[in-house]
């Protein structure tokens, strides 16, 4: 094995981790990311205390209106009972008890109002909770899918790993270090393969001494327009 070709093999090795190693990355991104449901549960404890709210203005609403019946059969009681005879007193209870009434539809009016909103906090409550519940169901699918991605990447890594050790073996410390670090330098490609007569990367023509030495593979030739350790393929 030519010294350049030892370094392509553990170039490919690497850039194969990288990968794994960046795509694990986005899988731990994703199984962190819960702002949709986040964002639903607030919505829903929204609803709830809107609900809340609406009950008890329902409540209050209802007793309103029971008050004001309770108000207006004492009076009717009065008007119409037989116990009151004086004309005048009759009429003062005659001009309550229409009072009384005008306001009973009021209230029975706000009642009403309040039960309608009531209906509509419900609704909302009701879809609310059903996207919550759809997300959730979503993304327990989609986790398990990513934590079986994870685990089947973590072993690919691992083998990768092994692989690297034998790869590793065939080349010499120095080659090693020089192509480590070209590979921090380069943004991880410190190995090229010939493109023809050019470099596969930045696409200089080599000369055809250089070429010649690159095929020979007894020396590391780096490609002079960007560095790179040239690899005949
Ligand atoms: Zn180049």
């Amino acid at each position: 094995m030519s010294r350049s070709s030892g370094l392509y093999r553990l170039q490919e090795i690497d850039l194969d981790s990288d990968r794994l190693k960046e795509r694990l990355e986005e899988i731990r991104v994703s199984l962190d990311d819960s702002i949709e449901i986040s964002q639903l549960r607030a919505g829903l404890a929204e609803n709830e205390s809107s609900m809340a709210t609406v009950r008890s203005a329902a409540v209050r609403a209802k007793n309103d209106v029971e008050d004001q019946r309770l108000k207006l059969q004492n009076t009717e009681r009065g008007l119409y009972g037989g116990s009151v005879q004086n004309p005048k007193e009759l009429e003062d209870l005659q001009m309550e008890s229409e009072s009384l009434k005008r306001h009973l539809e009021t209230l029975e009016d706000l009642y009403l109002e309040v039960m309608l909103e009531q209906d509509e906090v419900e609704r909302a409550m009701g879809a609310s909770s059903a996207s919550l519940q759809a997300a959730e169901a979503d993304q327990a699918v989609l986790h398990a899918e990513l934590i079986s991605e994870r685990e089947n990447i973590d072993g690919r890594l691992a083998n990768l790993e092994a692989e690297r050790e034998v790869a590793s073996a065939s080349v010499a410390e120095q080659d090693r270090k020089a192509y480590e670090n070209l590979r921090d330098r380069l943004g991880g490609v410190a190995v090229v393969v010939l493109n023809g007569d050019s470099c596969g990367v930045c696409g200089l023509t080599l000369s055809a001494s250089s070429r010649q030495l690159v095929g020979s593979g007894d020396d590391l030739i780096h490609c002079i327009q960007c560095g790179r350790i040239l690899y005949g393929g």
